[in-house]
């Protein structure tokens, strides 16, 4: 898939438009949700114009991949995920239900999750109704 350089999340990159930031540094960025599925709902992103986890891990570097790694990791201790768990997704093309064409990590918690596909789902992060 080529990179779409209009998506949302290339916007957010850009200061176009505004998002709530919890963490930034050279090579990451992430916000919360702007429709959360969990208390705590984190999005992050590489800076990186990568389309997918696929895309990501062809053409990213080793610098960037440790980053997204290290940045999750920080970004979980941050907000409290760290002691009682949490779930962190990436949705992948068409059956994944992709929504925004550039890669990035759902880190979900704050409560007990449900089951991790549901289905009847037709959401796109494939969680149960009831892990809201
Ligand atoms: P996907 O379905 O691609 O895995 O997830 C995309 C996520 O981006 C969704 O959970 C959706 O709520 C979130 N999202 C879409 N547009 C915006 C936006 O403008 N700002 C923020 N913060 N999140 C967004």
């Amino acid at each position: 898939m080529t990179y779409n350089p209009q998506n949302i999340f290339a916007k957010i990159l850009r200061s176009e438009i505004p998002c709530d930031k919890v963490f930034e540094n050279d090579h990451v960025l992430a916000f919360k949700d702007i429709t959360p599925k969990a208390p705590t709902h984190i999005l992050v992103i590489p800076k990186g114009y990568y389309t997918d986890v696929l895309d990501f891990g062809a053409r990213a570097s080793k610098e960037e991949i440790t980053a997204f790694s290290r940045a999750i990791a920080k970004i979980a201790k941050a907000e409290n995920l760290e002691s009682e768990g949490f779930r962190s997704i990436t949705n992948t093309g068409l059956n994944g239900g992709q929504e925004v064409p550039h890669y990035h990590m759902h880190l979900l918690g704050g409560k007990k999750l449900g089951a991790m596909v549901c289905e009847n789902s037709t959401g796109q992060l494939n969680l149960p109704d009831d892990a809201q």
